[in-house]
């Protein structure tokens, strides 16, 4: 399987290695040209106000709904293709959720913890100036964090508050690509 990877901002690279690490082939996209043959799209973290109108300028949105691409959303990610944000712009609704962008606070309170995924175990999450889930209309709730969901599962689309991708632990990647 062909496994695309947002090329905008954030660890496009980091991404690829995960993909790897799960015994798939990982393709940069940084157009709708570079999408015709993935089975899933990952977007990484950085900020949702520079990579939503990315998206949308280069068609990639409508093409996501056309296609009914899976996705998987990490952290700006996930605002991106969340139905509701707080602070912030729909950009593709796809995620029936709230999330609040920024709600944990300023870069400097962006923290690191352990925390318990149902079908994972235990797994280290990395919050930089992350976005706070405060409803989940539709999907299963994967895991949470002080009470608040920090990974949902809606049929083949995975989201994340966190950076799944910092410590070499492909295992939430494997996760999405099991999924396709
Ligand atoms: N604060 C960023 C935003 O609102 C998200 C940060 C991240 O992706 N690590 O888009």
């Amino acid at each position: 399987m062909i496994i695309g990877v947002l090329d905008i901002q954030g660890d496009v690279s980091e991404h690829m290695d995960m993909v790897k690490a799960s015994g798939e082939a990982p393709k940069r996209v940084r157009r709708v040209d570079d999408m015709k043959d993935i089975s899933g799209l990952i977007i990484p973290g950085g900020e949702s106000t520079m990579i939503g109108p990315y998206m949308k300028l280069r068609g990639i949105d409508k093409y996501i709904i056309e296609k009914n691409i899976p996705i998987m959303g990490t952290c700006a990610g996930l605002i991106v293709t969340s139905k509701e944000v707080i602070g912030g712009n729909t950009y593709i609704p796809l995620f029936k959720i709230k999330v609040s962008r920024n709600a944990y606070g300023r870069q400097r309170e962006s923290f690191e913890t352990d925390i318990d995924i149902k079908g994972i175990g235990n797994f280290r999450g990395v919050f930089i100036r992350a976005p706070v889930i405060e409803e989940v209309y539709s999907g299963d709730i994967l895991s949470y964090y002080n009470g608040k969901p920090v990974m949902v599962k809606d049929g083949k689309n995975l989201g994340m508050t966190f950076h799944p991708e910092i410590y070499g632990d492909p295992r939430i990647h494997q996760l999405f690509i099991n999924g396709l």
